[in-house]
């Protein structure tokens, strides 16, 4: 049997739940569904379970821009992060649209049709159902849920410990009074050390290279005063918004007018957490602040347990891992009994779907991006990517808004196809990630990322403000994304509008 909606969207993370409640609120009269994998609401945040989990953005910007994040902490946790996109769900009666438990494997756009029929595989049975759609949502976010980033490490095999990665936490791992070796430097390393601290006999953290840390309050000063005066929960989110979005940006743009006041400020903010016990060396990075993410720690969580003692900090190669833990290029050994290999994601586009137009297939790296939410030749489409040097919610929810808008112009003008098909010149072979962040996933992933484009709309500006104007209020007849009847497939591009070089 085949099901037919006006909008499929694929994945219910955070993301999908919020193109969803954007579809209602802003009134588009579009019927939808989401066909999700997973059994269960929230995506990241419903897959990584390991100790610690928690955002590293701050949940004013993190949380969507249409319903308050409540509470008064920077940073929240795994649990309440899914909670809050759930209960957004249920307010927006999303709940009864999504079909669980289905992957989708492959999504076919026929021209002839103008319709998208997507084929999804019930992994537990094995059926594969189809579905049809006007137009076509990928809110798949950035990464393979099967595997993780494991680099193989010579020796692994003599090891008589437990090696884990922290995207497949074993529920019953035991490490209370074991000696735990940490591998890696990002958000996941630097969450894990001071959470699993508490129990283990010791937890070392062993880097390649340093990485730039910044130590936040765990609860907003300002958002706590706002909670005594009784200021409405509505008001004191957007005004919170506001100043992190503005906070987030002149950090960001610092680094890049003024890399080395940028870096002095936070190896400096870092010195004062450290004190004289622990060497600067493992905090201070060959790269300039922003190149990669900003790693936070909430109240200096991490650099409290490198003073106690409860953990340590080691920069170093490995060598080969040993029977009984790791062997390091120094010559020093670290005994372990287990060891976490948070050594990062595998970038993966559309969640492994194949895309076909009209039977050609679609190879994601040779497509430009448009105003960073289309693929260009990719009718009635949208793909949902959020900011790397930012909130990724920001871009989710600008990204959601523009499709509605999209949405709601072409049902006011019959227009039944939309698509935006760039020219040689606006290509360019730098990835959509490229310009932002050499982290290494980003590195890993040019190989299967779109492209940005060389000029105009297909540029990705990663700056909320400067995407804010072009998603919101910019013309969406922009003389590059074009609109055809269903009668007349004759292309309608406005004269007046002009290419934006
Ligand atoms: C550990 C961790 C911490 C992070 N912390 C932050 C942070 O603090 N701030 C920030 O901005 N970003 C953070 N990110 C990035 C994070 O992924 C995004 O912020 C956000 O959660 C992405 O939401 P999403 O809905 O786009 O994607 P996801 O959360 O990845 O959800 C995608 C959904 O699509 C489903 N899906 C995938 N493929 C298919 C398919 N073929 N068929 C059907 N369903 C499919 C998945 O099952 C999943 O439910 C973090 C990422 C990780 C891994």
């Amino acid at each position: 049997m085949t099901r037919h909606v006006d909008v499929l969207i694929i994945g219910a993370g955070l993301s999908g739940i919020g193109v969803a409640c954007h579809l209602t609120r802003e009134q588009t009269g579009r019927s939808y569904a989401i066909l999700e994998r997973r059994t269960a609401i929230g995506g990241t945040w419903d897959l990584f379970r390991y100790p610690g989990i928690r955002s590293d953005s701050d949940m004013m910007t993190f949380g969507y821009g249409f319903r308050p994040w409540i509470g008064t902490k920077v940073l929240a946790d795994g649990p309440s992060i899914r909670q809050y996109v759930e209960d957004t769900a249920e307010e927006y009666g999303v709940k009864e649209h999504i079909h669980f438990g289905r992957k989708v494997t492959t999504a076919r756009w026929s021209s002839a049709e103008n319709i998208w029929t997507v084929e999804a595989l019930d992994e537990q049975t094995g059926a594969v159902e189809t579905f049809t759609s006007n137009f076509l949502v990928g809110c798949t976010g950035y990464y393979d849920y099967d595997n993780g980033y494991r680099p193989e490490f010579p020796g692994e095999a003599d090891f008589g410990g437990q090696i884990v990665h922290p995207q497949h936490w074993p529920e019953d791992l035991d490490y209370r009074g074991k000696r735990v070796v940490v591998i890696g430097s990002g958000a996941t390393a630097i969450t894990l050390v001071p959470a699993m601290s508490k129990d283990a006999a010791h937890v070392t953290m062993l880097q390649r290279s340093p990485t730039y840390i910044t130590a936040l309050p765990a609860d907003d000063p300002v958002a706590v005063g706002m909670k005594l005066a009784r200021v409405p929960a509505a008001i004191a989110y957007r005004a919170g918004r506001a100043r992190n979005i503005a906070l987030q940006r002149a950090s960001f743009q610092l680094s890049r007018t003024n890399p080395a006041a940028s870096r002095k400020v936070l190896l400096a903010a870092v010195r004062l957490q450290l004190g004289s016990k622990i060497d600067m060396r493992h905090f201070t990075p060959s790269y300039n602040p922003w190149d990669q993410r900003l790693c936070v720690v909430p109240s200096g969580d991490l650099f409290k347990v490198l003073r106690s003692g409860e953990a340590s900090i080691v920069t170093d190669r490995i060598e080969t891992f040993t029977e009984t833990g790791i062997r390091l290029a120094s010559g020093e050994e670290l005994p372990a009994d287990i060891v976490i290999s948070a050594t990062g994601l595998r970038v993966q586009m559309l969640g492994g779907a194949t895309l076909e137009v009209d039977g050609e297939p679609v190879v994601t790296r040779d497509r430009v991006v448009y105003k960073g939410a289309l693929l260009d030749g990719i009718p009635n489409a949208l793909m949902v990517l959020g900011y790397t040097n930012a909130s990724w919610t920001l871009k989710a929810d600008l990204a959601a808004e523009y499709f509605c808008r999209i949405l709601n112009h072409m049902k006011a003008r019959g227009y039944t196809k939309m698509v935006a098909v760039a020219e040689e010149a606006d290509r360019s072979t730098e990835s959509v990630m490229g310009g932002a962040l050499t982290s290494g996933y980003i590195q890993r992933g040019d190989a299967v990322m779109p492209r940005q484009g060389a000029r105009g709309p297909w540029q990705v500006i990663n700056n909320y403000f400067r995407d804010r104007k072009m998603l919101r209020k910019e013309p969406i007849e922009d003389g590059v994304l074009t609109f055809s009847h269903p009668e007349a497939e004759a292309v309608v591009r406005p004269l007046a509008a002009k290419r934006t070089a």
